[in-house]
């Protein structure tokens, strides 16, 4: 079978190094030359850990590991503990993602996929086959895979998406030399409308390297997301009045959009699947997509081994199945932020303060927020986690949430 994998990010390296294991002739075409760098908040969170090791990729020894965190609203903050779960550790690790990005690629590469340098600007069916258009040649597959981020090409070509309902994110990483006192995080709900509702970070990288970025919630219009550099200086002033980092001088600078939340999106068509940020997976509550792209694409390797271009309706109900709670719970929150504010930040403002009393409350945030409930295990929170996703669920059917076309 002849497969293209549009976009060579962590979700297009996976689906290549799988499927070209499996016998598969995979061409794996990116518009970047490798080693490229992405905007990112650089961690790769337990869950992404967990596939990676599954799948015998190496990141190699010596990595940074992010943990337990601050998470920081109106003057209170919350410390939420990360612990080992059924199938993942108890920590990510912090890794730029020039390293990260490159190293899946190169073992994608020496597994035996195909590396083609071009955009990928138009997908189109031809009889039983796809013709796509590699920057100014045309080529013929029997399947697509769209792992072209965000802003999808592939989903644009074949109307895979509702540009008028999905649910965007914008976000804004510094890669600056300095130290922090601990990784954190910290609502940002009271920023006027352009930046609402939305959160910054710091997160070390060690090496004296500190990442430090705000994302924002855009819904559909992403002109809401213009103040994000203003918001972002303003947030890192205030982590260095407030003692929380030292900064050396200069940074470099990145953004990009988020896809979340399932949202307006037909993950696959004939012959057509789409994973990772390409298919809207990225957590509405706090902007981790790496893990969803790395579980997409491996869900989309076995569909497209055993079925080739006719597991489309095998591929939507198992991403269904294996995404659906939670970014429904997810979708609805994010649309009650944008729309209600006000409640936002009651609902909020109540969880710190309870969390900062309580380890129970700030562990059961920490796993229902990093979408980690339902592979947490019994342990202090677990439970208390379980009724949030469980009342949320019930609450996006109730109010009928729609996520995708096909649910
Ligand atoms: C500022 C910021 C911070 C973030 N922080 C985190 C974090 O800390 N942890 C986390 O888990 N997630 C984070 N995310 C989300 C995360 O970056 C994405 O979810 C993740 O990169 C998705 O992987 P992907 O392979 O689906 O897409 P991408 O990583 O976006 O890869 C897409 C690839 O497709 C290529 N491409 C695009 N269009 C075309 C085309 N037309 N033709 C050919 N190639 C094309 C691109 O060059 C790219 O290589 C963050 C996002 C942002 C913007």
């Amino acid at each position: 079978m002849r497969i293209l994998v549009a976009g060579a990010g962590p979700a297009g390296s996976l689906v290549s190094i799988l499927l070209a294991r499996d016998g598969h002739d995979v061409v794996l075409a990116d518009r970047a030359q490798f080693p490229r760098d992405k905007a990112c908040g650089d961690v790769i969170g337990p869950l992404a850990l967990a596939v990676l090791e599954r799948v015998g990729v190496d990141l190699g020894a010596d990595r940074h590991h992010i943990g337990s965190m601050w998470l920081g609203f109106e003057g209170r903050e919350m410390l939420m503990p990360a612990r080992p779960g059924l199938g993942h550790r108890g920590f990510g690790l912090t890794i730029p993602r020039r390293d990260f990005d490159d190293l899946l690629y190169r073992q994608a590469l020496s597994e035996g996929a195909v590396a083609r340098n071009g955009v990928v600007s138009g997908v189109a069916r031809l009889g039983n086959r796809l013709r796509a258009r590699i920057s100014d040649q045309n080529d013929e597959f029997d399947v697509v895979i769209g792992a072209d981020g965000a802003n999808s090409s592939v989903a644009r070509s074949m109307n895979m998406t509702d540009q008028g309902r999905i649910l965007l994110g914008f976000a804004l990483r510094r890669h600056v030399p300095g130290s922090a006192k601990a990784d954190r995080v910290d609502l940002l709900l009271r920023n006027g409308p352009a930046a609402t509702p939305g959160y910054g970070w710091v997160f070390d990288q060690g090496d004296n390297q500190l990442n430090l970025g705000i994302g924002i919630g855009v819904g559909s219009d992403r002109s809401r997301a213009k103040g994000a550099r203003e918001l972002l200086d303003r947030y890192q002033q205030d982590l260095v009045d407030r003692g929380v980092v030292k900064l050396g001088g200069g940074h470099q600078e990145m953004g990009g959009w988020l896809k979340m939340g399932l949202v307006g999106t037909r993950v696959a068509t004939d012959g057509v699947y789409l994973v990772g940020d390409a298919a809207g997976l990225v957590n509405p509550l706090q902007g981790e997509g790496i893990a969803a792209a790395l579980v997409s694409a491996s869900l989309c390797a076995s569909v497209v081994d055993r079925s080739g271009p006719d597991g489309a309706a095998a591929y939507r109900s198992a991403i269904h199945e294996h995404f659906g709670g939670f970014l429904s719970t997810g979708y609805l929150a994010q649309s009650i932020a944008l729309g209600h504010p006000k409640v936002a930040d009651l609902a909020m403002r109540s969880l710190v303060r309870a969390g900062s009393h309580s380890e129970r409350i700030a562990s059961a945030w920490g796993m229902f927020w990093n979408d980690l409930t339902q592979y947490s295990g019994p342990q202090p929170g677990s439970f208390g986690a379980w009724l949030a996703l469980t009342a949320g669920m019930r609450l996006a059917r109730a109010t009928r949430a729609r996520l995708s076309w096909d649910d």
